[in-house]
């Protein structure tokens, strides 16, 4: 099959100076923050108070409606306090802390897991494994953090053909999936086998970058019997990103303003399958992940499996602390991260990465006025016109920037990297995005 590419997009280096480094069991911290919020979609509620003791993936939060999903705890201990800490977000908001007795147990001396599932997972039926999955607090691993029920409910009159596991990660420097595919194979394919029934898809794929060679040929290896597509893409930031990845694999061009499902397509990260698996042939709800920690600013970069709200200090301490001033903290990759203004926040289920720059790899030069140079127009894999966006943005000309599409900016960052003058394309039109749909709601 002819791979479909698709327009815009960039190579910026990639730094993947951990694609080597075997995933490391993050040590125990001394406290766990475990915000309520950390899914799209209603926060979860508390079911614990202070005081209680807890068991490892036991329920601490309730889920609040359809879109929104339980929160376990992440190790056995003390709830020591349900309040406002420091979000990723940057802002205050509910968690609920725990102090671990250091035994990490789970519920009745079960060893990893809770509940383990004493039938073929395949032979029960597709409501019922999505149920298991929304119970075990799963959502999407590549930093969307979407509830992956949902994503598994598509409305009646929506045919879904193709499931797409997305194992590009083309955000420099990280290389979590990369090593889970390597390493864990085995629990990523136990998830496919769990998704393809959920869905009842004919087609299933698996999308990994060029870069990823080894990836690539273990992936082939294990899927030979299986009836799974490995299919190897161009290396082109931001191949993983939903849109970008169903052009790349299906040829269907998803519509503007449309989702994956309008063109028959479910993409899941390999990181959510894998969780999948654990939820069903486990009862294992999501309380870890894998994360690369990593940056020039680092003694020792890793790739981590890290336990939900362990303190961003507590992992740059896991990996040798810091081998200069940081004046950059990003969440997640250099092009989509999230900039955090603490080391003393957690964790959470979107963390795939943590970034530290010192000065040396961070640009200084100030914002300059824009020179028509388009360039921002030729990398827009969405096909926008992000300076045209931007300036409707800064003036809060809201609707213009709705009819010119604002709303299907992906926020790939391609645009402000690849900008002469430095204009913080992305960061207006991000905010012209909340005012469009703050504006959709009111009215
Ligand atoms: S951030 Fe938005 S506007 Fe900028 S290149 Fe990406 S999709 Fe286009
Ligand atoms: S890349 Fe920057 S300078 Fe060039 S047109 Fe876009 S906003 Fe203007």
């Amino acid at each position: 099959m002819k791979i479909k590419r698709f327009s815009g997009g960039l190579h910026p280096p990639e730094h993947k100076s951990t694609a080597a480094r075997a995933i490391e069991q993050c040590s125990l911290p001394d406290e766990l923050v475990i915000p309520l919020a950390q899914h799209i979609g209603a926060p979860a509620e508390p079911c614990v108070v202070i005081g209680d003791t807890v068991a490892k993936g036991q329920l601490i939060a309730q889920p609040r409606g359809f879109v929104s999903v339980p929160i376990h705890a992440s190790s056995s201990g003390v709830v020591t306090a349900v309040e406002p800490r420091l979000h990723p977000m940057g802002r205050p908001l509910l968690a609920i802390v725990i102090k671990p007795d250091g035994r990490d147990a789970w519920p009745d001396g079960l060893e990893g897991g809770m509940n383990p599932l004493l039938v073929n997972p395949l032979t029960l039926p597709p409501s019922r494994l999505r149920d298991m999955v929304c119970n075990a607090g799963v959502v999407g691993l590549g930093g969307a953090t979407f509830p992956t029920h949902v994503k598994l409910s598509p409305p009646g009159g929506k045919k879904i053909d193709t499931l797409i596991l997305n194992g590009v990660e083309c955000e420099p420097y990280l290389t979590a999936d990369h090593r889970l595919m390597l390493e864990e194979t085995g629990r990523v394919l136990a998830g496919i086998d769990i998704l393809r029934r959920i869905l009842g898809v004919e087609r299933v794929c698996i999308g990994i970058e060029e870069n990823k060679p080894d990836a690539i040929a273990v992936m082939r290896d294990a899927c030979v019997r299986r009836d799974i597509e490995v299919i190897a893409l161009k290396v082109m930031y931001p191949q993983g990103a939903e849109k970008q990845l169903i052009l790349a694999v299906t040829g269907r061009q998803t519509p503007s303003g449309g989702l994956p499902m309008d063109v028959g397509v479910v993409v899941q990260n390999v990181g959510t399958a894998a969780a999948v698996a654990d939820a069903i042939i486990h009862g294992r709800p999501l309380v870890e992940r894998i994360a690369t920690i990593t940056g020039p600013a680092l003694v020792e970069p890793k790739n981590l499996r890290i336990r939900i709200g362990t303190s961003l200090r507590h992992l740059v301490a896991e990996c040798g602390g810091l081998r200069e001033e940081v004046v950059k903290v990003i969440m997640g990759g250099p092009m989509m991260g999230q900039t955090q203004l603490s080391l003393d926040v957690p964790a959470i289920r979107g963390t795939s990465g943590l970034l530290l720059l010192g000065k040396n790899a961070v640009a200084t030069r100030s914002e300059g006025p824009c020179i028509r140079c388009a360039r921002c127009v030729s990398v827009c894999p969405a096909r926008l016109l992000p300076t045209t966006i931007s300036a409707y943005a800064r003036r809060d000309m809201i609707a213009e920037a709705e009819r010119f599409n604002a709303l299907d900016c992906i926020e790939c960052g391609c645009c402000a990297y690849s900008c002469p003058a430095r204009i913080p394309l992305v960061q207006s039109i991000r905010q012209v995005k909340g005012a469009i749909l703050a504006k959709r709601r009111l009215s």
